[in-house]
Order: C-alpha cells, then structure tokens, then sequence
C-alpha cells in the first residue's frame, strides 16, 4: 500500500517533527566518521525547508540505554547539518529530551527554521514505546513525519507512538525504500533472483521461506552455505554450521526442488586452516572438504556459475556476504559478485548491513539500482513483515486531505 508523504500534506507554517536516522558512527573524540546517513536525510528537510515548514529534527543514537550518557549527545550531528544545510539549525540539549526551554524554542520557531532535539533515547521510554514520552514529543509539532528506514522495523516512541497524535507520513527516504524493496518483491522483472549470504542461518531462514513462493532462483553463499551443504549429505571440514538448522535447510532446498525454484549452491571454496587472513588456504570443491578446514569464501567456479545466473536475471536482491570479506584473502568471491551485479542490466537491490558496506567498500554503489539504507529492516522487509514504523503512516487511497 503507498503511503502518504510529504507532498501530500499542508506543510506551510505547520510544526513538523520528522524521525530521521543519524546514527552515524564515530571514533573516540566524538567525530562523524562517516556522514551517509545525515546526507540521506537531506531530501525531505531540505524540502520541508522549501516549502515553508518549521522543522523539528529528533533520532536516536548509538545504546545510552534510556540514560543522559553524553557520549551520545547529538551536538555533532547538529553541527554537521548545519554546514550541509548552510544555515544553523538549533539544539537544545536537554537530558529530557523534551522539556520547558525545548517546548517554549519549538514555539518560537518560524518558517524555514530547523531544530534537532536531543538523543531520544536519553529516554528510558523510547525503546518502550512509551505512552507518556510519545505524547510529549507529539505536543511539539502538528504533523509528524518518518524518514529513519533503519528504526522502522522497531515500534518505539519516536518511530511509532507518537503516530497516534499526530498525522503522520513518511519523507522521501522511507519512500524510496518501499518504492525499491516493493516493486522488486512484488512485480519484478523475470527472472528475480535472491542472492543471500552472511554468517546467521537463522536471520535469513524466514527471507528464503518468504521469498520462495517469489523468486525464481536462490543464490546461498557465505557462511549460511555450509549448513545447507551438510544437510545435503557434505562434509564440511571446520566451516561454520548452526546444527539445528541442517533439517530446515533441508525441507527448504525440498520446497524449492517441489516448486521448480532453483536453488543454487556453491560448488567450490576458498578453504583455510585458521580464522586468519594469513592462515594457510586452498581450494576444495564442495564434496572434498578435509576435516580441518574450514571454508571462508566462494571458489572462482561458484563466482562465475553465480555471474551466469546473475547476467540472466532481471532482477537481483542481495543480502550478506558470500565470505569473510573484512579479510582481503577472502573477499573475492564477494568482490566477484558486486562485480556481476554492477555489470549486469538487472533491476539490483542491495539489502543493506554487511552487502551494502561491502559494495561501498569496493566502490560499486554508484552502480547499483538501489541500496537499502536498513540492514535489519530491509531484511524484516524481505520476510514479508509489515514494519511498525511505515504501518502507521497514512495510506494514499484512504484519506483524501490532512488531518
Ligand atoms: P550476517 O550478519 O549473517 O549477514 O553475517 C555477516 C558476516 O558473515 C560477515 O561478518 C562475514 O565475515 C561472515 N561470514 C561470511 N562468510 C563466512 C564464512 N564462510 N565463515 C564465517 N563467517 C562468514
């Protein structure tokens, strides 16, 4: 279902609290690493800006654990949106997030300014939901607005609870990612491909059953592999295995071979001795694993197998690495990958978390259709799961004007 968005609503002069995600990574003295996720949220406040609004800015940032803990303050991420901006934009901050100074500056505020609260999990009530805390931050504005992709998939104060008193829409980055993930999930070009990898068995398990009634092919790659491998009958030497998962995998490659869903496994890897980039390695095909190695990558046949699937689908999602690809030895086969897909003419959809850094790492994002700016929510999207922050957004069809 689409939902409303900011160009669907009377902004002009309006109080408007938007949920963004500026959970930006920072090193020991408190400065912005990396600004992505600032810069991602750019769109919609310069918008807003543009269009006469009174803008109220709120995230989370890192785990104070409902506490002041200044080592979270949002002081830097205010500085930085001032200088992209080119204007300042007010902060208060306040241990409570919202209190009397912050309340009197939010009513003070005129057309076009931009002010960013306090890190709102200073409150103990965010993670929680809480009634009282949404209510608060609720009273600061008239309409509320999510931009943070990446807290969609938690119902927290600022993400959810404050949707009850306020009418509220999703900003262009929300749009972006529902647009993507959802045209590719539910009307893609033939033929759809899943390409999934990563070390957790369990986190994708629900992403294969959902998907498998959509895609036409499922690439398994990374540490996720070899539990599918040895629930085929393989040896696999030392490689990770998450034992209680082997009888799902198996019913799982049974579903797919029933539903005439392709289901490809590598067939060779980059193997090792020791989890260490200098470790001594070697190549083994899938059936000739020895006991004491242990497989940290795909081998050069599975890539180019996996790139003959690629260049024929029309679309590709993506998500987790198909190696260890933090240690250079045994980031090829992850490399080969982006490679094919930056290549290919396929609708591709990097879902976020280590694929997403991976193709950023490699400098290959510039070439991909579209890169989801949330790992767990892009997966929990994948899964078919309505997430808490975009559901209580207004639906298109269903409400003619704003509230
Ligand atoms: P996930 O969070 O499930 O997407 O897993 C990502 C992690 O999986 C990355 O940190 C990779 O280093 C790790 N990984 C990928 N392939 C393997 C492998 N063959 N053995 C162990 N870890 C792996």
């Amino acid at each position: 279902m689409m939902k409303k968005t900011v160009k669907d609503i009377d902004i002009k002069n309006r109080k408007v609290i938007v949920r963004c995600d500026f959970n930006v990574p920072q090193d020991k003295n408190g400065s912005i690493t990396d600004d992505i996720r600032i810069r991602s949220s750019l769109p919609t406040i310069r918008y807003l800006i543009d269009h006469g609004a009174k803008v109220i800015l709120m995230s989370h940032l890192g785990r104070p654990e409902g506490e002041a803990d200044m080592k979270y303050t949002l002081k830097p991420v205010a500085d930085r949106l001032s200088e992209l901006l080119g204007k300042s934009v007010l902060f208060i901050s306040a241990p409570e997030v919202v209190n009397g100074k912050v309340i009197k500056a939010a009513e003070e505020l005129t057309s076009g300014d931009v002010m960013l609260l306090e890190n709102v999990r200073f409150r103990r009530e965010e993670t929680k939901n809480g009634a009282n805390f949404s209510k608060e931050l609720a009273a600061l504005a008239e309409i509320f607005v999510n931009d943070a992709f990446g807290t969609a998939h938690r119902a927290h104060s600022s993400t959810a609870g404050i949707a009850e008193y306020l009418p509220a829409v999703s900003g262009f980055l929300i749009e972006n990612e529902v647009k993507f993930l959802g045209n590719a999930v539910e009307s893609p070009e033939r033929p759809f491909m899943a390409i999934l990898g990563g070390a957790k068995v369990g986190d994708k398990i629900p992403v294969i059953e959902n998907l498998m009634n959509k895609v036409d092919t499922f690439m398994i790659g990374g540490g996720m592999a070899y539990t599918f491998l040895k629930a085929k009958g393989y040896e696999i030497g030392k490689s990770i295995l998450d034992k209680e998962k082997v009888g799902l995998a198996g019913e799982l490659m049974k579903k797919a071979e029933e539903k005439g869903v392709k289901l490809l496994l590598p067939v060779d890897i980059i193997a090792a001795k020791e989890f260490s980039n200098d470790s001594e390695r070697a190549e083994f095909d899938c059936g000739s694993i020895p006991q004491e190695w242990m497989g940290l990558d795909i081998g050069p046949k599975t890539a180019g197998l996996f790139r003959e699937e690629i260049m024929k689908s029309g679309t590709v999602i993506w998500n987790g690495p198909m190696g260890v690809f933090e240690m250079p030895n045994y980031a090829k086969g992850t490399i080969k990958i982006a490679e094919a897909l930056a290549d290919s003419n396929a609708v591709t959809i990097i879902g976020g978390g280590d694929s997403a850094a991976a193709v950023e790492q490699f400098g290959m994002a510039g070439k991909m259709t579209h890169i989801s700016t949330g790992g767990g929510a892009s997966l929990e999207y994948l899964e078919g799961r309505e997430l808490p922050g975009i559901a209580v957004l207004q639906d298109k069809e269903s409400c003619g004007g704003d509230k």
